[in-house]
């Protein structure tokens, strides 16, 4: 009789082109097991509307190990400091040979991982690690003096290389086995301490692998094409909405890379320019990872240029709730804090936006930007997260220079010229004229609605900005 082995589900919750779980199966029996840390999610502002996707696709999942004749075993913790007990009673229950999971790399979860190894080799058990959610291990790939990566345009330039040299391939889901007299538990459909999700918003997301490939492959065939000329617009259905599935591990980014060179006659840096762009950004995913593992003070919450934490941010709890609430009065940003409030996601222009007037026109520390976004978006990634904020801030790595401080109002008059996706999200202004919409005119319009007036004036705080950050006088 083969051994019976344990796979520990995290955010890879599928089992299509699934590492860990391919390789556990490839070993024995299989029986997974999922761990509800609802205090350690709550320390990390995961969001309630990522934790019920985590659910539902859970409750997905396990209809297709079941299928596979493999068990779910649901366990109740409290922290991550729980899991190296939690899983090796289990794996005493189940008499398994070892644990099998696909890393990640934050530092709680490497330390809580590093714990879970050491409890199994301590007891004499196996445990086997793999570099599932990235096309390369971070920190695999460094410049010709052996550092690390700062800039991103050259780090891409090696990717591509790599990928020429050897395109990683997919795996295909495991093969059955015989049930082994272990039976699965109830997924809950909430934890304690999240707030319940509509069923309006769940229906914009989807369960299970079989959605995320309908969405992957419908963005490959209609939408990928044009890419590059609509992805910036929030009005157009023009950007693959993928990163919840990404970030949860749903899909893997070798599936989106196989499916976007299948459509671009198997190329990857040249031919369609929407799939080349495309590519490019699940490259800027891979870039943030690295980042995250080769400095790990962004991990601390700490800015990656050193010299900006001399920024004097200011201490603004109403310009903050404004922000927050989307009632700043500049409708392109209100807009898309309220489409986020909504449906736990943004479109990337408006991310860039929204953090700049937060971060420049407020001038407000990016890390009270950064902990509200983990705590609504349903594709909340500490990586992506961070790196977008500190980009936005102009205090990461390869961010924008501080003197390039986008006008929202601009931003809005280019991004979205009608208006559309103000008017979407901002019911009180829908009267108004695609020339009135990003700008309204002062006057009869803030008695005539409950639509507040800017907060700020633009150009003033922009100065205020740029010679904020041209006092540290060190900038690039
Ligand atoms: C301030 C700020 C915060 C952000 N926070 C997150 C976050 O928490 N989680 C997250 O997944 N992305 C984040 N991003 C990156 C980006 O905005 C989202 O990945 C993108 O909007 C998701 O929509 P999409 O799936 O339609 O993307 P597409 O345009 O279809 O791109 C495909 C995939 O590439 C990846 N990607 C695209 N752009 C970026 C980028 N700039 N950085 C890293 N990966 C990228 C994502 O996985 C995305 O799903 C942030 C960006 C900014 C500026």
């Amino acid at each position: 009789m083969s051994a019976t082995q344990l796979y520990w589900i995290r955010n890879d919750l599928r089992v299509q082109d699934n590492h860990a779980l391919w390789h556990a199966r490839d070993e024995g029996n299989v029986v997974a097991a999922y761990l509800l840390t609802p205090d350690t999610w709550l320390e990390h502002d995961e969001a309630p509307a990522k934790v019920d996707f985590w659910l539902r696709n859970l409750q997905a999942l396990k209809s297709r190990l079941e299928g596979l004749g493999i068990a779910l075993k649901v366990l109740h913790c409290r922290t991550f400091a729980d899991a190296p007990r939690a899983l090796l009673d289990l794996a005493r229950k189940i008499d398994a040979d070892g644990i099998f999971f696909n890393e990640e790399y934050g530092i709680h979860e490497q330390r809580r991982d590093d714990n879970v190894a050491e409890a199994f080799t301590e007891a004499s058990l196996g445990c086997r690690r793999y570099a599932d959610q990235v096309l390369f291990m971070p920190g695999s790939l460094r410049t010709q003096e052996g550092t690390m990566y700062k800039v991103f345009s050259q780090f891409r330039k090696l990717a591509y290389q790599k990928l020429h040299d050897h395109l990683p391939e997919c795996l295909a889901a495991p093969g059955k086995q015989s049930l082994a007299g272990v039976s699965s538990d109830t997924v809950p459909t909430e934890v304690e301490g999240f707030a319940k999700i509509s069923r309006e918003q769940q229906d914009l997301w989807p369960a299970g692998e079989a959605a995320a490939h309908d969405r992957l492959q419908h963005f490959a065939e209609d939408i990928m094409g044009e890419y590059k000329e609509l992805r910036d617009q929030p009005a157009r259905d023009g950007t693959s909405c993928l990163s919840a599935y990404l970030t949860s591990g749903v899909l893997s980014p070798r599936q989106c890379l196989h499916a976007a060179i299948a459509a671009n006659r198997g190329e990857f840096d040249s031919g369609n320019t929407g799939a080349v762009t495309w590519i490019s950004e699940l490259l800027w995913r891979e870039f943030y990872r690295h980042i995250l593992v080769c400095y790990p003070r962004v991990s601390r919450s700490q800015a990656f240029r050193p010299e900006t934490e001399a920024v004097p941010w200011r201490k603004d709890s109403e310009g903050l709730a404004a922000w927050q609430e989307g009632r700043t009065g500049i409708p392109i940003v209100d807009a898309a804090m309220r489409q986020l409030l909504a449906t736990g996601w943004m479109h990337n222009r408006l991310r860039m936006v929204s953090a700049m007037f937060l971060t420049k026109n407020l001038l407000i520390d990016w890390r009270e930007g950064e902990r509200w976004f983990m705590q609504h978006l349903i594709d909340g990634d500490l990586a992506s997260n961070n790196g977008g904020w500190q980009w936005s801030a102009s205090t990461g790595t390869d961010s924008v220079p501080y003197f390039r401080v986008f006008n929202p109002v601009t931003q809005s008059r280019r991004f979205d010229p009608d208006g559309e996706f103000i008017r979407t999200w901002i019911p009180e202004l829908r009267h108004l004229d695609a020339k009135q919409i990003h700008e309204p005119p002062a006057g009869d319009l803030f008695e005539a609605t409950e639509y507040p007036r800017p907060i700020v004036d633009i150009g003033e705080t922009r100065k205020r900005a740029i010679a904020t950050f041209k006092s540290l006088g060190e900038q690039s």
